[in-house]
């Protein structure tokens, strides 16, 4: 869709401060050509000088201005010596008594009237000089060119979908239920009248909550596309300005702006920017006054609109939602959420298929494979993938997209970019050898639908200096207790296995650490999945889901209770350690001889990775720990 600005155009206001401009250089110039008030040039002598000439009876008249004295001598000092001399005034409350005693005439100027020009100039240049610092800072701080001292304008962008820019929901795939709940959006604003007649309140405000990447801002295109009205898009953050009262400004313009195009969507990208809890900054001192009064504006305005036939209505995108001011989600205003997650299997098969049309593929390329290996992934990530891959052919000078081509920008979008220029040193290789292999064997022999696809030792990424890719045989929502004891074993393999081969554990298994004990607090916490500790819940509900959990904080618990939970989740990871060792020291050998080919050949996959993993053994006392 095209970016319009919808805004007067910039030239014309920059047209009248020129004009202002142009016009003062043209009084300053004409000012300095004009005569100095009739004083022709007259020789300048000391003050001393004339004082003893007038002492000595020489003087016969005297003109005193504020800048000189220009006087007349009785008679030249020497032949063709001027007579008419000037000298500068002191302070000298005596001279007209001096004057007077030697018969001087004189007479003084009247206190000089300051000339229209100069009146002018000190009315004009001090304003313009503030219009113009102002108007520079204006333009630093919008980073447009956007005209003096509109820093209350609404920065917000319109489109006004045109018959072949335009997106739909036929752009979007994969949140299927997302979409359901906008046509009736899509619905309110194409025939109010429907709903208004019978009395229903159209809602105002919808939130989209999802994580990063899965469509959010592309949906509320779509609505705006569908229903074929205007739609104004402005981040959050962009509220939250320098000068306080700003951002508030900016809300009640941006209503403004709206209700005259109405009926349309405005859509406020990172709403968690200017919505977050204002209990949860009560502490700070000093506060968030800024963001405080943005939100409440907000708050207004969205209780205020309420044209019947003219819906304006208020989409909003966070992926935070728990942060959110409990005032935001009350009726009225964005009272009604909208799931947006990420895609499951047939949701990304979808998906790539909308991309995958927009590129040449090569004939048999199987998406249904690269959707089973994407798990994970939003809809951002596949379209990059897509791409990627499309970038790939090119580079090989291809005319057509392959699965090869695919799947390796599936490892580049996981692991980020190849880094070729990255040389682990040869000590280095080896600890990361066996410490992947150590994850595939463990990964192998552990229940949870994961089959292990491949070992890589080849640097990507800034973080992962290898890594061992396990693909889901099929799609799950569910995981048993044995599948997360299973995958926090796997996480464990790699550094067990630096453990029995040198005796010692390096950096690398940090990650590793991390995402393993993250499950099985998860297990203790969320899922009551202990036996200890009951099916209790201890983790408080609404902590970051999206962001991969982490921070959520515990339920108010005793202290006894806590030490249990901590207990708990150390038992679990020990255990899974153990095993993790002791499937390992079963198969030193084929440990041994995978890291030792890999060391060669740097990737292992397909067919050569089953055979080899096929000959593991799961022993006894691995089988279940329980
Ligand atoms: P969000 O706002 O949720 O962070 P965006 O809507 O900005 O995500 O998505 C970024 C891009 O990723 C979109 O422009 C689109 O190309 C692609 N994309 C994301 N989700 C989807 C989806 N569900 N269907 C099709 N394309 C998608
Ligand atoms: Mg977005
Ligand atoms: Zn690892």
């Amino acid at each position: 869709m095209p970016i319009r600005k919808d805004d007067t155009p910039p030239n014309r206001r920059f047209g009248i401060v020129n004009l202002v401009l142009i016009g003062v250089g043209v009084l300053l110039l004409v000012s300095s050509f004009l005569p100095n008030q009739g004083m022709q040039q007259v020789p300048r002598v000391p003050y001393s000088l004339f004082v003893s000439q007038v002492d000595d009876g020489n003087v016969r008249r005297a003109y005193i201005t504020q800048e000189q004295i220009r006087y007349e001598l009785k008679e030249a000092p020497a032949e063709g010596a001027p007579s008419v001399l000037a000298t500068t005034p002191i302070f000298d409350m005596d001279l007209p008594k001096r004057l007077e005693e030697h018969g001087v005439e004189f007479a003084a100027a009247p206190p000089q009237k300051p000339s229209f020009i100069t009146t002018a100039l000190s009315w004009i240049v001090p304003p313009l000089i503030f219009i113009l610092v102002l108007q520079f800072f204006a333009r630093r701080s919008m980073g447009g060119a956007q005209g003096a001292l509109s820093f209350t304008k609404s920065k917000a962008k319109v489109y006004v979908p045109d018959e072949e820019s335009r997106v739909t929901f036929a752009d979007v795939a994969g949140v299927d239920e997302a979409k359901q709940e906008l046509t009736e959006i899509v619905d309110f604003l194409k025939t109010p009248e429907r709903y208004t007649a019978i009395g229903a309140r159209i809602p105002k405000g919808v939130l989209l909550v999802g994580p990063p990447g899965t469509g959010k801002t592309l949906l509320s295109k779509a609505v705006a596309g569908e229903a074929g009205v205007p739609f104004f898009i402005i981040s959050g953050s962009e509220f939250v300005e320098l000068f306080v009262g700003a951002g508030a400004a900016r809300v009640r313009d941006l209503f403004e702006e709206a209700k005259k195009k109405a009926p349309c969507i405005i859509f406020i990208d990172e709403l968690d920017a200017i919505g977050k809890s204002r209990a949860g900054s009560m502490g700070v001192v000093g506060g968030n006054d800024e963001r405080e009064q943005t939100l409440n504006q907000l708050l207004t305005e969205m209780d205020g609109f309420a044209a019947k036939d003219k819906p304006v209505i208020v989409l909003a995108a966070t992926n935070q939602p728990e942060t959110l001011d409990a005032a935001l989600l009350r009726p009225g205003r964005f009272d009604r959420q909208v799931l947006v997650d990420r895609p499951d299997l047939s949701g990304r098969k979808t998906i790539l298929d909308i991309y995958a049309r927009k590129v040449k593929l090569a004939p048999g390329v199987d998406l249904d494979k690269i959707a089973q290996a994407t798990s994970g992934f939003a809809g951002a990530d596949l379209a990059n993938l897509v791409n990627e891959g499309a970038l790939l052919a090119a580079r090989s000078k291809r005319t057509s997209v392959e699965q090869g081509d695919l799947n390796e920008a599936i490892e580049r979008v996981v692991a980020g970019l190849e880094k070729k220029s990255r040389v682990l040193q040869p000590d280095e290789k080896k600890v990361v050898a066996y410490h992947e292999v150590g994850h595939a064997i463990v990964g192998h022999l552990m229940p949870g639908g994961s089959k292990v696809a491949k070992i890589s030792i080849v640097p990507r990424g800034m973080a992962a200096l290898g890594y061992t890719l396990q693909l889901p045989t099929e799609e799950r929502f569910l995981n048993s207790k044995e599948d997360l004891e299973g995958q926090i074993a796997t996480l464990l393999g790699g550094r067990s296995a630096e453990e029995i081969v040198f005796g010692a554990v390096t950096t690398g298994a940090a990650n590793d650490l991390q995402r393993a004990t993250d499950i099985a607090e998860q297990m203790v916490g969320t899922y009551g999945m202990s036996d200890v500790l009951g099916p209790l819940a201890y983790d408080k509900q609404g902590g970051s889901r999206f962001l991969g959990g982490g921070n959520n904080p515990r339920r108010v618990v005793s202290d006894a209770t806590a030490q249990a939970i901590d207990k708990e989740v150390r038992t679990l990871v020990d255990r899974a350690h153990d095993r993790a060792l002791s499937i390992l020291h079963h198969n030193r050998d084929l440990l041994e001889s995978i890291s030792q080919q890999i060391l060669e050949k740097e990737v292992i996959e397909g067919d050569d990775l089953k055979n080899l993993l096929a000959s593991s053994v799961m022993p006894e006392e691995a089988v279940a720990i329980a």
